[in-house]
């Protein structure tokens, strides 16, 4: 890794002092460290003076690489394995100089990497974390708290509950909710469905009955994230019992569906217990009628849980509110900051109703974690599944402060804003069709020129995305809508602009009308 030219000009502009010592310690003052393993102390850390050499190093190549990105391709062109059968195969023994490392760190993997922070990157939900968030992911790393119990780290319980309550009143939801962050929607939506599970187990006790786990039932929709019916494969539900509702022509659950489909498995003798909503689905972003969902689970006590991954960080603009309408009903709900909020992965809300439903299913305290009981100090610990808790709120709390909600909002909009441009372009041109609404900012479509046979569409817009993506300047991933094969752009990259839209509509005419004519 250079030391770039930045760091070079604040060496050399370093003045003497009062005391003619130097003002500042420059970070390429050599003297100061000393890179070579041999005359390195096997015991202790890295000397604090190497730590700002490098640290310096590090800050300035990523302000390098986020000033650049058209250096990369989005995509690497690798194959399978090639980065393992580059690196040696064991360990060293001897420690290497943190020259070395960076080195081989720029030219043995980032080869292999894919530039999800490059603007061009437009695949699954285009996700990236901020120049703030990268900043307190470093402090993060520094502090290391573990939050077992409150006073394992006080700050981190407690700055956890304030960023939660401050996500909490941007996207309207109800002030009392228990709020804890996750690694992931997929352990949230874990915890919720463990939380159903309990809820149920409560009912039937109440009512003198026996849960049998074997006849639970969840309800989902069609559309929804795999990770829910993994849920009943982690808990040794029946997969078979994670019942898939039918969705409308614009990919949202039939809330009458739903309904028949309860009342079949309770005349079967079956326990419906759960229903999942989800608020922006991953193929197409479509919106479940959440407001009909939480009248179901109420007319028959079930719980329900809103998984809102992406689209939950719309919540926070007033014209997008409306499609989170009904989410104060639920029982659970989660979205993820991580993923259209500009916070580092990982970092998902969890809100639950509640949360003492959770702790009775989660709660284990062993004697050598047994504290003081405060009502105050919250112990995550006993509402989660992991122990060990990373300071991941530090990360949310810095995004929160350097762009307000003014700043994510204005990010937010210039999202949308590109993505409905984008869908009109779609819409108007005569050879594209597009395959769904667009309620955020993800397109989904396909090139449809005419004349052409509906089963050679799906080979033929494969072969399309393959074009853009082998460029190297853009990554677009796909799906399947009614056993159409789509294209989609999603647009959620902190980095992206108007003018990588624009090329990217001029690449896809272009490889369109390469790919469709009948030379091709
Ligand atoms: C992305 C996504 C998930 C999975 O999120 P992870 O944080 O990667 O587990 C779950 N549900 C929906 C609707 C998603 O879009």
């Amino acid at each position: 890794m250079k030391e770039t030219g930045r760091a070079k000009q604040a060496g050399k502009s370093a003045e003497p002092g009062p005391d003619g010592a130097p003002e500042n310690t420059s970070p390429l003052d050599s003297s100061v460290a000393d890179p070579d393993p041999d005359s390195r102390e096997l015991i202790g850390d890295m000397p604090p003076e190497e730590f700002r050499r490098y640290g310096h190093q590090v800050v300035d190549w990523l302000a390098d690489y986020f000033e650049h990105p058209e250096h990369y391709a989005v995509q690497p062109n690798v194959r399978p394995g090639a980065l393992i059968d580059a690196l040696p195969p064991s360990a060293p023994d001897k420690g290497e100089p943190m020259e070395h490392i960076l080195d081989d760190f720029e030219k043995q993997i980032l080869p292999h990497v894919t530039h999800w922070n490059h603007p061009g990157f437009m695949g699954y939900f285009a996700t990236t974390g901020s120049a703030p968030g990268i900043l307190a992911e470093t402090l993060i790393a520094g502090l290391n708290n573990i939050g077992l119990l409150w006073n394992t780290s006080p700050a981190l319980t407690e700055l956890e509950q304030v960023t939660l309550r401050w996500l909490a009143e941007w996207l309207k939801l109800p002030a009392s909710w228990f709020g804890m962050t996750l690694a992931g929607a997929s352990v949230a939506s874990l915890h919720a469905v463990i939380a159903a599970r309990e809820a149920a187990r409560e009912q039937d006790q109440a009512a003198g009955r026996q849960l049998d786990i074997d006849k639970l039932v969840l309800y989902t929709s069609e559309q929804a994230h795999s990770s829910i019916e993994k849920t009943m494969l982690v808990l040794g539900l029946r997969r078979d019992h994670c019942r898939k509702v039918p969705v409308d022509t614009e990919f949202r659950m039939c809330p009458e569906k739903l309904e028949q489909a309860i009342q079949a498995a309770l005349a079967a003798g079956l326990r419906p217990f759960c229903i999942v909503g989800t608020v922006g689905t991953t193929s197409t972003t479509s919106v479940d009628p959440i407001p009909a969902l939480a009248d179901i689970a109420a007319r028959y006590s079930l719980w329900l849980h809103v998984d809102a991954a992406y689209a939950g960080s719309a919540g926070i603009l007033p014209e997008k509110r409306h499609f989170l309408h009904g989410c104060e009903r639920a029982d659970s709900f989660l979205f993820n900051p991580h993923k259209w909020l500009f916070t580092p992965m990982e970092l998902t809300a969890f809100y639950c109703r509640r949360p003492e439903v959770l702790r009775r299913a989660l709660s284990l305290v062993p004697d050598y974690l047994r504290s003081r009981q405060d009502p105050r100090a919250v112990n995550f610990m006993e509402y989660a599944l992991p122990l060990g808790r990373r300071f991941r709120a530090l990360k949310l709390w810095f995004v929160m402060r350097y762009f307000g909600r003014d700043g994510l909002s204005a990010n937010l909009r210039e999202h949308i804003r590109l993505a409905e441009e984008f869908a009109q372009r779609v819409d108007e041109h005569p050879e594209f069709e597009r395959l769904a609404p667009v309620p955020f900012s993800v397109v989904c479509f396909r090139y449809r020129p005419p004349g052409l046979p509906e089963d050679s569409l799906n080979e033929l817009n494969r072969r399309l995305v393959e074009a853009i993506n082998a460029g190297g300047d853009f990554f677009l991933s796909s799906t399947v809508l009614d056993s159409r094969f789509s294209l989609r752009v999603a647009i959620g990259n902190i980095h992206t602009r108007g003018t990588h839209v624009d090329r990217l509509w001029e690449l896809l005419t272009a490889k369109a009308a390469e790919i469709g004519s009948p030379a091709a």
